[in-house]
């Protein structure tokens, strides 16, 4: 994820304050230039940079530290709202037009993720708002951009408008348009063509687009990856086109994340979604007060909880609580189980949505042991169907088979068995409210 060395750098300087009675002056200098460091080092632009140190120093040096009751928090306190404030204050929403339908342009540069932003979008306007939508091919540059575009289509059964190449962007999206009138869909998303540099053709033809289209909402697509770059080229755009969001992608590789944190202030235009990875669930609404809270390391529990309704089926849970608190929770709950757990994203990066994590020492390098999921994974389908039901015991003889047929040893069949019993002893507990029988398949 994003942003790992600079919340590790940010907690360092906090580490200095904690425990102090008194911040003074001289304190306040030395913590915001480790702080300007280490943002210049995550790729934040200086300006942004300059600005955000400055308010920090303005507010922290006047009384609104001296007098506070706990003055190292009040500064962390401070550094958390300017953050904030820097990538953009509160959410920004997809605007909606008042008559349907709601045009929505895509633009950037080439492998930005425009097209798969296109199709996360579709999905989610889909599945949340029971919308119709229907995207527009208008990239017809590079040929295999149209059939990502209808291969997402088909794989969300959302229609896509396209003429192939021969036809000119504008007129397709005129077309493309007039169908989507003809068929009353509510929303046309237009995935137009990028190039791997800014250029006057392209800005030309998007400019005639957005003529014609006159859309709600035109987001700017860029790649977290490029750092500044990322920045410059959202300046551009905004210059050329007026843009009216900014949607940043790959913010799930190993990026310092400056694009992030510089973009708005730049701009002036929101973020509005990131990109987390390339599976079309990996969408996230942006939130300016929860990433500064990631950031500086205080979690995010409530994307964590959003990302788990999200991704776990209502009916399905309550059909699993019914079997914990019954006592019948068998192996292949505890597959699906892990399954459902393992689809919200790597490990880790949920382990850090949980406040306090990172301040645990060590606890940045922990890495859940992905290993020894896939290995308990293994035993259970190396089960019959009668053993995964738990409708007969586990003899040394079936354990002995299991261990052969997962690739295992006895000894970590045998401290699998007992560590699943053990969990259903708590689970049980935890169900119907029996805390001590809780406490008691904890002690185990
Ligand atoms: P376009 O040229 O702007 O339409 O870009 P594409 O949508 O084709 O994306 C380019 C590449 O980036 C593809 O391989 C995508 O799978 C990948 N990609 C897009 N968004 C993300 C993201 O949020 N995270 C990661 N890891 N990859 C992404």
């Amino acid at each position: 994820m994003a942003f790992e060395n600079l919340t590790e750098r940010l907690q360092g300087v906090f580490k200095n304050l904690r425990g102090k009675r008194k911040v003074t002056e001289n304190d306040v200098l030395e913590i915001t230039k480790e702080i300007r460091v280490a943002l210049l080092e995550a790729d934040v632009a200086l300006p942004v940079v300059k600005k955000f140190i400055r308010n920090i120093r303005d507010r922290a040096i006047g009384t609104e530290v001296s007098e506070a009751l706990n003055p190292a928090q009040q500064v962390i306190s401070i550094v958390n709202e300017e953050l904030t404030a820097i990538l953009g204050g509160g959410e920004a929403e997809l605007l909606k037009s008042p008559k349907i339908p709601t045009i929505i342009m895509m633009v950037g540069l080439q492998g930005a993720g425009k097209t798969t932003f296109a199709g996360k979008l579709a999905k989610k306007l889909k599945e949340e708002q029971n919308a119709r939508p229907l995207m527009i091919a208008a990239d017809v540059y590079r040929p295999a951009a149209i059939d990502q575009l209808k291969t997402l289509g088909e794989q969300l059964d959302i229609p896509v408008y396209d003429e192939g190449t021969a036809e000119s962007p504008v007129n397709i999206v005129k077309n493309g348009l007039a169908k989507a009138r003809e068929e009353r869909k509510d929303y046309v998303l237009i995935d137009t063509a990028g190039r791997l540099e800014i250029d006057d053709k392209l800005m030309d033809e998007l400019r005639q687009i957005k003529a014609l289209a006159e859309p709600t909402e035109i987001l700017l697509v860029v790649d977290a990856m490029t750092g500044q770059v990322a920045a410059q080229v959202a300046k551009t755009f905004d210059e050329q086109l007026d843009i009216t969001g900014v949607i940043i992608t790959k913010l799930d590789g190993d990026t310092r994340g400056g694009a992030a944190l510089s973009i708005r202030e730049i701009t002036g235009k929101p973020i509005k979604f990131t990109g987390t990875g390339e599976k079309l669930t990996d969408l996230e609404v942006f939130y300016p007060d929860r990433m500064s809270s990631r950031i500086l390391g205080m979690g995010d529990m409530l994307t964590l909880i959003e990302k788990a309704q999200s991704q776990f089926d209502e009916e399905q849970s309550a059909k699993l609580a019914e079997k914990m608190a019954e006592n019948r929770f068998d192996y292949s709950d505890f597959i699906e189980q892990l399954d459902q757990v393992q689809s919200m994203g790597p490990l880790d990066e949920i382990m850090k949505m949980i406040p306090g994590m990172s301040e645990i020492p060590g606890a940045a390098n922990v890495k859940v042991d992905e290993k020894e999921i896939a290995r308990q994974k293994a035993i259970v389908l190396s089960m019959t169907p009668a053993e995964r039901r738990l409708e007969v015991e586990l003899n040394p003889a079936r354990r002995r088979r299991l261990a052969a047929g997962s690739g295992n040893s006895y000894v970590d069949v045998n401290k699998f068995i007992k560590r699943f019993n053990q969990s259903k002893e708590m689970m049980q507990g935890m169900m119907s409210g029996d805390m001590n029988a809780m406490m008691a398949g904890m002690a185990k």
